[in-house]
């Protein structure tokens, strides 16, 4: 972080402004508006905006160019000339009085920068880029004007106005920001944001009266998140919300760093990743826990890669809750199969060569399930497999495929690291596919695709990042064989 963002209380405090055109009037008027006493220092005020404020004694001018001095006593100073050498000299006394200086269009000189801002009184947002782009703040500014009700400042003002009364009537803090959460996720957020004030001030009564009798809300809940494939903008937009309301957050190991950070800056974050062939926490641990901390009245927020309910052992977690008597909700997430086939271009099924998708896997640390997951994967013409896990086996799991009837020829793709940066697609047939493994050290997590459209990772790779290898291929066999 360059900058640290602030949000000042410049209140009847004493601001100087260096310059009388229209950049000095645009900080001036900002410093206004934040309640400022703006002094303006210019040999002519060259903005009329900025003559009428001084008519009207709502800035002092002072008539002179500058010619340095003390600025201790401003609490900020703005200098916006056009001359350089004046702006810099600005700059140098501001240093030496150790008060804050913005030289407009020069952040080498700035001690402070002003932000793009997104005014929803009294909801400020600050937008920086540390100077670097103000093109990219401003188009930030217009995403957020966009995104966010134009009335959200009405729900601040009437948290402002029950404050005291909901910490009086919930004095536990875990609690109180709960209910405030539901203020902001509920119906009293929608009624402020429609213009429907007294409704709004009527359901947050409501609510802290209820809140008061009713019990259920001091139990913890478990939330099954699927966090998606890798790429952090993957997760759905009720996975984030509920991820960022957790107090607890058991994470998968394949879940990226940068989903994490949407958590709560106070939540407890516990890796319960597996790491293959390494000792670490086992599922029935797992379970156990998740019970304990929803019992304790905890938020959980039990985040898992891809979708949690297909080779997530979500299933498990589930019973052990049910078993407990515990809510919980599911969040589905993007699992790897549709993850790795979307990032690298191959349909899972297609019109006329495709018309099933099985998803399956060669191996688990259960080796009777490994044998039922290839064993479900009986050839069938116009199936798609989608092989979970397995990478060290993959010259096994051809040889069963193949024992099943697949042609060595049939195309596969392996999506490796997939929707990452670090994603690889490396194309062969079955028949090559232990070589491959071997050849090009392809490493968990991995995503076996086989089938007829894995062809078209060559034809639609598309995702900058994504490295595509083509390993003993038999395009031009398998092209002359397929025809729809
Ligand atoms: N619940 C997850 C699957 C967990 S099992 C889901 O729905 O996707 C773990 C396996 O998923 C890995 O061994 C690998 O086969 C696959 N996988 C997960 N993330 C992957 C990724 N980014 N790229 C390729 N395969 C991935």
């Amino acid at each position: 972080m360059q900058h640290l963002p602030l949000f000042a209380d410049l209140k009847d405090k004493d601001c100087l402004v260096v310059g009388g055109g229209a950049v000095a009037e645009r900080r001036t008027l900002l410093l206004l508006e934040a309640g400022a006493r703006v002094h303006v220092v210019a040999p002519t005020l060259k903005s009329e905006t900025l003559s009428e404020l001084s008519a009207d004694a709502r800035i002092t001018h002072e008539a002179r160019p500058y010619r340095g001095g003390p600025l201790d006593r401003y609490w900020l100073i703005v200098a916006a000339t056009d001359d350089h050498v004046t702006n810099a000299r600005v700059a140098a006394d501001s240093r030496a009085a150790r008060r804050l200086c913005n030289v407009v269009d020069d952040p080498e000189l700035c001690s402070f920068i002003m932000p793009a801002i997104v005014d929803r009184a009294p909801v400020t947002i600050a937008i920086g880029s540390s100077g670097l782009s103000p093109v990219l703040t401003r188009w930030i500014k217009g995403l957020l004007e966009t995104l966010l009700p134009e009335r959200l400042g009405a729900v601040a003002a009437l948290a402002g106005r029950w404050r005291e009364r909901v910490r009086a009537a919930i004095p536990d803090a875990d609690e109180r920001r709960r209910f405030w959460e539901r203020v902001v996720n509920g119906e009293v957020a929608a009624h402020a944001f429609a213009g429907r004030d007294l409704e709004a001030e009527d359901a947050l009564r409501g609510g802290l009266e209820s809140w008061a009798r009713d019990d259920a809300h001091k139990l913890g809940e478990a939330y099954l998140v699927g966090a998606g494939p890798g790429g952090a903008d993957l997760i759905t937009i009720r996975g984030r919300q509920l991820l960022a309301s957790a107090d607890v957050v058991l994470y998968d190991r394949l879940v990226s760093p940068s989903i994490l950070s949407y958590a709560r800056r106070e939540a407890e974050l516990i890796c319960v990743g597996k790491t293959p062939r390494r000792p670490s926490i086992t599922q029935k641990q797992l379970n156990r826990l998740l019970v304990q901390l929803v019992q304790a009245g905890k938020r959980v927020c039990r985040l898992k890669g891809g979708d949690p309910m297909i080779f997530g052992r979500g299933g498990e977690e589930l019973e052990a809750l049910a078993e407990a008597g515990l809510k919980f909700q599911v969040v589905p997430g993007v699992s790897a199969a549709e993850g790795c086939a979307a990032y690298a271009g191959v349909p899972l099924t297609l019109r006329g060569v495709a018309q099933a998708v099985l998803l399956t896997t060669g191996h688990t640390q259960d080796s009777q399930d490994s044998e039922a997951g290839v064993a479900a994967a009986e050839f069938a013409p116009g199936q798609t497999l989608a092989l979970y896990m397995g990478v060290a086996q993959y010259a096994d799991i051809a040889a069963a495929l193949i024992a099943r009837g697949y042609d060595a020829s049939t195309p596969v793709a392996v999506v490796e690291n997939g929707t990452t940066d670090r994603q690889r697609v490396i194309r062969t047939a079955l028949g090559s596919l232990g070589r491959a493994q071997a050849a090009l050290d392809i490493a968990p997590p991995a995503l076996l695709i086989v089938g007829e459209t894995a062809r078209f990772a060559e034809r639609y790779s598309w995702f900058e990042p994504s490295k595509l290898e083509i390993f003993e291929s038999e395009s031009a066999h398998e092209r002359a064989r397929v025809s729809y």
